[in-house]
């Protein structure tokens, strides 16, 4: 007897029949004696989709409002597939985000979760009801309705899991585990066995979306022993812990991420004070900067280059504008057709060459590199998009074929 918390994502319950097979897979792990919680999605493409609604009518609708609307998507899954277990005659019971007790920051449309009251669910436990709950949402201190932030419902089973000290947190997706590139762009992908919090977590911060990164991140903080599988498939998934005994390699993965947009500042003077001007410009209004490039000054001018996500470049383009007198630059440039690749393995500490192998691979595919970022255990590269996948390619097979 265990308690086990299982979560299904949205192309886990896209449709009648899949949402009769999940109940299925649910039913049978009640059935063998544990206390089940199960964490769902929006069935299919409904995020999305309730996204573009809400763009028909407002390009620019407020977060708070946007929240509600997200969150209903959630709600219609967890329904559907309490019926579908009424159906096969368990007991059972669908619980909302707030319903579950989930309490978060204000954040909208990214909010953290402070923390969960796991009274209702324990309760729900104890009469022996398998116990759904709306993924991706919780409510602020003000009876707001909050959402995670895309891909959330990961860290929503995360968060239940460790607060009521599940034995095991299971995630159901639509492939059978954690590879080491997404296997839907590079065929050579092997499944992983098992991969450390740590190299999860820098996979999924750099685009790896098979797990959201806060899940990883809670996972690593509360210890929750966390499993990715197939809902499909009755196969071992991948195991995501703190130390793994796999042999070492020089990296585990491969990581490719379309949600970066690039900002060139060009002509600013070549004088102490400009890039924190421009830096401490973006920081108050939370613009993160990812990858940043300075050019040598030439002629006391110079230029810098850094990266920010899509949904920050309107607002960093006119927050750098506005102050085009006070920086004195010359002119901004800005695209969006770019990629950020990356490799992820602690294997590739003190290995010298990795960076050189992983340059050779893109040389080969005729693929030229924008900006570069490294750090001990990964290494990015910003390239055009239309050559990403072409990149995830050369540089998986190059590593590990
Ligand atoms: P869910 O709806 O179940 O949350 P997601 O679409 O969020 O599913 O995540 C699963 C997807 O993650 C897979 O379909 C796959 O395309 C993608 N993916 C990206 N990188 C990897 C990887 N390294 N291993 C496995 N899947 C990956
Ligand atoms: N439905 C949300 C999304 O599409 C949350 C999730 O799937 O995890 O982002
Ligand atoms: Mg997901």
């Amino acid at each position: 007897m265990a308690i086990i918390v299982q979560k299904f994502g949205g192309s886990s319950v896209a449709d009648a029949a899949k949402v009769e097979n999940v109940a299925n897979r649910v039913v049978e792990t009640y059935r063998e004696g544990n206390s089940v919680v199960v964490v769902v999605s929006a069935q299919g493409d409904t995020t999305d989709d309730l996204i573009e609604k809400a763009h028909e009518i407002n390009k620019n609708p407020s977060k708070r409002e946007m929240d509600m609307l997200l969150s209903s998507g959630e709600q219609i899954s967890i329904a559907l597939l309490a019926m579908a277990i009424e159906k096969i005659g368990v007991p059972v019971i669908s619980l909302t985000g707030w319903q579950a007790g989930f309490a978060t920051n204000s954040n909208a449309g990214n909010a953290r979760i402070n923390k969960i009251n796991t009274e209702r669910i324990m309760a729900e436990l104890d009469q022996k009801k398998i116990v759904i709950v709306a993924g991706f949402q919780g409510l602020d201190k003000y009876d707001n309705i909050t959402t995670l932030g895309r891909g959330g419902s990961d860290t929503s089973a995360v968060a239940i899991a460790a607060a009521i000290r599940a034995d095991k947190c299971e995630i159901y997706t639509d492939v059978d585990g954690v590879y080491t590139a997404d296997p839907r762009i590079a065929p050579n992908a092997v499944k992983l066995d098992e991969i450390t919090y740590d190299e999860m977590l820098d996979l999924a911060s750099l685009g790896a979306n098979v797990l959201h990164n806060r899940s990883v991140e809670m996972a690593k903080k509360y210890g929750v022993r966390l499993e990715v599988k197939s809902s499909f498939k009755k196969v071992d998934g991948t195991i995501v812990k703190e130390a793994v005994s796999v042999e070492k390699m020089l990296i585990r993965g491969v990581a490719r991420d379309n949600d970066v947009a690039r900002i060139a500042v060009i002509g600013l003077e070549d004088k102490p004070g400009i890039a924190f001007k421009v830096f401490s410009l973006l920081s108050k209004k939370g613009i993160n900067v990812d990858i940043i490039l300075q050019s040598i000054g030439r002629e006391n001018k110079k230029d810098i280059s850094f990266t920010v996500t899509k949904n920050h470049m309107q607002e960093a383009l006119e927050l750098l504008e506005a102050e085009k007198d006070s920086l004195g630059y010359e002119e901004i440039t800005h695209r969006e057709d770019i990629s950020k690749v990356s490799i992820v393995g602690v294997g590739m500490v003190n290995n010298p060459g990795v960076a050189a192998t992983m340059f050779e691979a893109l040389y080969d595919a005729g693929i030229n590199i924008h900006m570069i970022s490294t750090s001990e255990t990964k290494i990015s590269v910003l390239i055009n998009v239309q050559n990403a996948e072409k990149a995830v390619q050369a540089i998986h097979d190059k590593f590990l074929i």
